[in-house]
């Protein structure tokens, strides 16, 4: 596979319970560099509230598999072997690439390694719950899953924090503010190393 470097990208994963959802909301409105949120094709239903174009780009399954015969996907993956599909659209780096920001990718360990093995350069940062114990505590106050969704997403959640190692970076998410001020390091770090 052709490996690209030079253009901006930073991947960030985590579990569902690791609070991801708020530290990238609350780096989009504050990051020191121009992020551009990447967002995702997917074959789940959306949840209340969730917006077309904004959350995700809501596809069915035959929409979805027609944009990977055209190679429409840097990645794909079935999450949580929940029978969805989820993938990062090419349209959506260029988008980010050509209002001179950095492609921001919320997806899953699967996908990070696929966007790392193309892009080698690609900042990675897995952002972790405090604990196992506040992590289900965290999966569990959202209230909008089954018991048996929670018991296939702490299994994930287990199985991703073995390879948060073949991460750059790994935050701890043990209070907002410190997650989102470290990450905010790393990216001006990474930023001023680009253009030195
Ligand atoms: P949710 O259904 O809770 O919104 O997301 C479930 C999981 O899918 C999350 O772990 C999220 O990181 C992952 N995900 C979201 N978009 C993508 C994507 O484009 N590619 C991959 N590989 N995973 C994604």
């Amino acid at each position: 596979m052709e490996q690209q470097s030079g253009k901006r990208i930073v991947v960030l994963s985590g579990p569902s319970g690791s609070g991801k959802t708020t530290v990238v909301r609350c780096l989009v409105e504050s990051a020191p560099v121009r992020l551009v949120k990447s967002v995702s094709a997917t074959t789940r239903p959306p949840r209340p509230g969730e917006v077309d174009g904004d959350d995700y780009w809501f596809l069915t399954r035959d929409q979805f598999l027609q944009r990977l015969q055209g190679d429409a996907f840097i990645e794909h993956a079935e999450v949580f072997s929940s029978g969805f599909l989820y993938g990062t659209l090419w349209s959506e780096l260029d988008r980010a690439w050509a209002q001179g920001g950095w492609a921001f990718l919320e997806i899953d360990v699967q996908g990070a390694l696929r966007v790392v093995q193309q892009y080698p350069d690609a900042v990675t940062i897995f952002l972790r719950a405090p604990s196992a114990a506040e992590f289900e505590r965290r999966l569990r106050s959202r209230g909008t899953e089954s018991e048996e969704v929670i018991q296939r997403r702490l299994a994930t959640a287990a199985q991703e924090l073995q390879q948060a190692d073949r991460y750059r970076y790994t935050v701890v998410n043990d209070r907002l503010e410190n997650a989102v001020s470290e990450i905010c390091e790393i990216l001006k770090a990474e930023e001023k190393a680009r253009n030195a």
